[in-house]
């Protein structure tokens, strides 16, 4: 149940008509739903009851400021991996204790700028990065709570490029390497080591993958108690997949999620965070797009549409699938045929689907991409100058433009002229 549903013939965001938006701020645009937003928010919260815990909403997936102040009043913490998301999680109004420093390549301006600023924990993933982290916080005149990202070593069975959680990776340090690590860590004056971070790569839709990694984190968690370390919190990461496909897919359920968790490290008495990101996000969102063309080619029909990869890319980056459907419901019965369907771009790459199966769709006609919520707008980019396009919330039966769309003038006006021109 994402809140995209067709009443009376017609696509509709919670009590909105597609149709209605699309007339009033222009396609292709970005549309989510509060209500989705908040029920799979709600529904991990609710598969973590009975441990101590936090959501941390990965908000890299969709970091729209409209979209964060939702989670946040609902109680969400947040997962930032950039100063730039630090400041946007701060100014959507949650408090440096709720948010929580992951990535590779935290500079010490980064770490600076959280820790003046308040920070619930930096996930810590090479002992470099300890080192600045440790001198900053001197510098400061703080300690900084850390966990340590371990990788497991474990195959999470996704696409390569999201894949995070296997040796060859560049994510954490090795688990066998832990003790040693932490032991330097422990000896940093201006760290607190309270815990353990793992996250081993997104759209993960099997949970075995999690057991595996999480039983290691278990172990290593009474490894280094033993050790005398003070561990009294575990990062499990994000990752849960979502069904894109939804004629086919069918990913694990939140609870079933939250049983594994309780049952692999529950019984530790750790406080547990974890960093859903694409679960949250991604079927709260669609693209809608309108048909330009439909042209026919040798033994092939295209749908030209006016959205392009810059406004979706995870089709060209990750072979990504999107279910396409269009805004006025086909009448039942509708014969479907097979179509290309592709954006302006001057690149092969700018096709969001060969041969799927679609019913007629007319030029002038929308279309809406589902389950774009998460790494869509976040990912889109001006190529070829094409405006970044708009985003807007939806709740109940009302909207708001949450992002509007720049103009041409904004766009170029960005740019300076050096003064030998
Ligand atoms: C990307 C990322 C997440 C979120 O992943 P999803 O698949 O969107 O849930 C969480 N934690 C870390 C460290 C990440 O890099």
């Amino acid at each position: 149940m994402d809140h995209f549903i067709y009443k009376d013939g017609a696509l509709h965001a919670e009590d909105v008509p597609i149709a209605e938006i699309a007339a009033a701020v222009g396609t292709p645009f970005y549309v989510y739903s509060t209500a989705t937003l908040l029920r799979h928010y709600r529904m991990l919260d609710e598969a973590l009851e009975g441990t101590d815990h936090l959501v941390c909403y990965a908000m890299k997936a969709a970091s729209n400021q409209a979209i964060l102040k939702t989670l946040a009043q609902a109680g969400a913490g947040m997962d930032v991996v950039s100063g730039g998301e630090y400041m946007r999680a701060k100014a959507a109004g949650v408090p440096g204790d709720k948010i929580v420093f992951s990535g590779i390549g935290k500079t010490a301006d980064e770490i600076r700028l959280a820790l003046k600023g308040g920070i619930r924990q930096f996930n810590v993933e090479s002992e470099p990065e300890m080192e600045v982290l440790n001198r900053v916080a001197c510098e400061v005149g703080v300690t900084a709570p850390i966990t340590i990202r371990v990788n497991p070593d474990v195959d999470a069975k996704t696409h390569a490029k999201i894949a995070t959680g296997k040796s060859e990776n560049k994510f954490g340090i090795p688990i066998a390497r832990a003790r040693e690590v932490y032991a330097m860590a422990g000896a940093m004056e201006h760290l607190d080591v309270i815990g353990i971070d793992v996250h081993i790569g997104s759209q993960l839709t099997d949970l075995a993958p999690f057991e595996l990694a999480y039983q290691k984190v278990a172990e290593l968690t009474e490894i280094l108690r033993a050790d005398g370390h003070n561990i009294r919190r575990l990062d499990l990461g994000g990752g849960l997949g979502i069904p894109y496909a939804r004629s086919n897919e069918a990913p694990p359920l939140p609870t079933d999620y939250g049983a594994l968790v309780k049952r692999t490290v529950g019984h530790l008495g750790c406080e547990i965070e974890i960093e859903p990101g694409r679960l949250i996000a991604g079927n709260a969102g669609c693209m809608i797009s309108e048909v330009i063309y439909v042209k026919s080619g040798e033994g092939r029909n295209f749908l030209i549409l006016d959205g392009a990869m810059n406004d979706l890319i995870r089709p060209a980056m990750y072979e990504a699938h999107h279910d396409i459907i269009p805004v006025i419901e086909p009448a039942p019965g509708t014969e479907q045929a097979p179509i290309d369907i592709v954006g302006p771009v001057c690149e092969s790459g700018d096709t969001f689907a060969k041969q799927r199966m679609m019913p007629p769709v007319a030029a002038g006609e929308l279309v809406a991409f589902r389950s774009a919520g998460a790494y869509g707008a976040v990912m889109s980019s001006e190529y070829n100058t094409r405006p970044l396009i708009p985003e807007v919330l939806v709740h109940g039966d009302q909207y708001a433009v949450i992002r509007a769309r720049p103009t041409f003038d904004e766009m170029i006006n960005r740019d300076t002229i050096p003064p030998w021109l």
